[in-house]
């Protein structure tokens, strides 16, 4: 039995009664580091005069949630065009300039332009850095699919817990809550999507194994 017994965009909480916990704690893990996302990967500044230095803004841009549209892109190690700069397949470019006049100004995750539509910052009121009176950025920045197993900018999940109902039956509720790049429904159904396929692959190798195994011995049996 699988009930949804909550669900809104952000969160979602999934019963699972005759599932042993293995399954059920497979799939919260999966949720936190192998479903993936876009966050902005690669920055190029061109002029930063405020006076945050260039790597924490960096890595700063590299926090903010992006819209990710599921299946869209792949992955730049499997991408078909093997280009360290990417493709339209694989990256996505967002750009930024803003020069602040008389006074000053906080630059936002609205300033931040898409080429991409589908892929850009999930809220427009995340905070970047302050400029004064003359201050200026300007750079660009890729935005690429990851893992959260490679780092954690790419995690799509801020909550992923297993509540006990009762172990005796195996009965479970998995509640996630997304960081907004995916709606969370769509991260529990990747989950289970990779989950399947992991088993799947785990069969075949077990049973090549075992062909591969009888093969060479064709008396067995
Ligand atoms: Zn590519």
């Amino acid at each position: 039995m699988i009930e949804v017994i909550e669900q809104s965009e952000s969160r979602i909480a999934v019963r699972f009664g005759g599932y042993p916990i293995q399954y059920v704690n497979a799939l919260r893990r999966i949720a936190m580091v192998e479903v993936p996302i876009m966050a902005i990967d690669d920055v190029v500044i061109y002029e930063n005069s405020s006076v945050m230095h260039d790597e924490i803004l960096a890595h700063r841009l590299g926090l903010i949630p992006l819209s990710t549209p599921l299946h869209r892109f792949v992955r730049q190690e499997e991408c078909e065009c093997k280009s360290p700069l990417g493709c339209p397949r694989c990256r996505v470019l967002l750009y930024l300039d803003v020069r602040a006049d008389e006074k000053g100004r906080i630059v936002t995750s609205a300033d931040i332009i898409s080429e991409d539509e589908s892929v850009k910052p999930i809220s427009d009121n995340i905070p970047i850095v302050t400029l004064a009176k003359g201050q200026g950025i300007r750079f660009e920045a890729y935005a690429r699919l990851g893992i959260g197993k490679m780092h954690a900018k790419w995690q799509p999940t801020t909550v992923s817990i297993v509540k006990e109902v009762d172990s005796s039956k195996d009965d479970y509720i998995l509640e996630l809550e997304s960081v907004g790049s995916l709606p969370a429904r769509d991260i529990l159904i990747e989950a289970i999507n990779i989950l399947e396929e992991k088993i799947t692959n785990l069969g075949d190798s077990i049973g090549g194994g075992l062909r591969a195994y009888a093969d060479a011995k064709p008396n067995i049996g």
